[in-house]
C-alpha cells in the first residue's frame, strides 16, 4: 500500500503553540511593540481563519492584513512555530512499523506559507528521514496533480490518506484511495456531516497507533 501523510494535526501538534510562536516572533522582531501578548491572540484569531474549509467560498479569499503572514516576520513566527511544534504520540514509532511492513510511506501536504518550509519543519521533527518521498502541493501543484503524481511513481496500488482535514478528500483520490480522517480537536471543529457524507471508503481514527489497525483491515 502507498499510505500518505498529512503534516500538520496528522503528525505533529503545530496548532496548540502557534500563540506562543507569534509572540516570540514578535519579541524578535519587534521587540520595542507594546501589548505583544494581545497582539499574538489577535494573530492566531487571524491564522485559525486559514485553517477553515476553503470550498465554496472562492469568491472570498481572506488576505492577512499587513503582509504579517509573508517576509521576515512570518519566517520567525515558523522558526518559533517549528521549534515548538511536538509529534503526536506514537508519529515515529507508525511510521517506522509502516515501513518495516514493506508499505510505501509519503509526506503528502500542503506548502506553508513561505516556500521550503515544509521540508525544514520536518527535520526539525525527525520525520524527514522516516519517508519514502516528499510530496508538497500547494501554488502550482493542486491536490490532484500531486496525486497524479504518487500514481504514476508508484502505481495503482491502494492509496491510504492520512489527513485531519477530511474536506481536502472531497473530489480527490481515486476508487482505490481509501481516507482515513485522523481526528484533531483543532480542525475537528470545522468537520460537519455534510463534509463526512461525501467521503466514500471514510475511516476515522484517534489516534496515530489505530491507523496500523485500519492498514491491517484493509490487508485482508
Ligand atoms: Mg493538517
Amino acid at each position: 500500500m502507498i499510505i500518505a501523510f498529512d503534516f500538520d494535526g496528522t503528525l505533529v501538534d503545530s496548532y496548540s503553540c502557534i500563540e506562543e510562536a507569534f509572540y516570540r516572533a514578535l519579541e524578535r522582531e519587534y521587540p520595542w511593540l507594546p501589548g505583544k501578548r494581545s497582539i499574538a491572540k489577535l494573530l492566531t484569531k487571524l491564522e485559525l481563519q486559514f485553517e477553515r474549509p476553503k470550498f465554496g467560498k472562492t469568491g472570498r479569499k481572506i488576505r492577512p492584513p499587513l503582509k504579517i503572514f509573508q517576509g521576515r516576520f512570518a519566517r520567525a513566527w515558523f522558526e518559533e512555530r517549528a521549534k515548538l511544534t511536538k509529534p503526536l504520540d506514537g508519529a515515529h514509532e507508525v511510521l517506522k512499523e509502516l515501513r518495516d511492513q514493506g508499505h510505501i510511506v509519503i509526506s503528502f501536504s500542503a506548502e506553508d506559507f513561505i516556500p521550503g518550509i515544509k521540508e525544514f519543519r520536518l527535520r526539525q521533527n525527525g520525520l524527514y528521514d522516516l519517508f519514502d518521498d516528499v510530496i508538497i502541493f500547494g501554488k502550482g501543484v493542486s491536490i490532484k496533480d500531486a496525486f497524479s503524481l504518487v500514481r504514476k511513481k508508484y502505481g495503482n496500488e491502494t492509496f491510504v490518506w492520512v489527513d485531519d482535514k477530511p474536506w481536502r478528500f472531497i473530489g480527490n483520490g481515486d476508487e482505490n484511495t481509501e481516507y482515513v480522517w485522523m481526528y484533531f480537536p483543532y480542525t475537528a471543529r470545522f468537520v460537519t456531516d455534510d463534509i463526512l457524507d461525501k467521503i466514500p471508503h471514510l475511516h476515522v481514527i484517534y489516534d496515530l497507533w489505530s491507523l496500523l489497525d485500519v492498514v491491517k483491515r484493509l490487508s485482508v
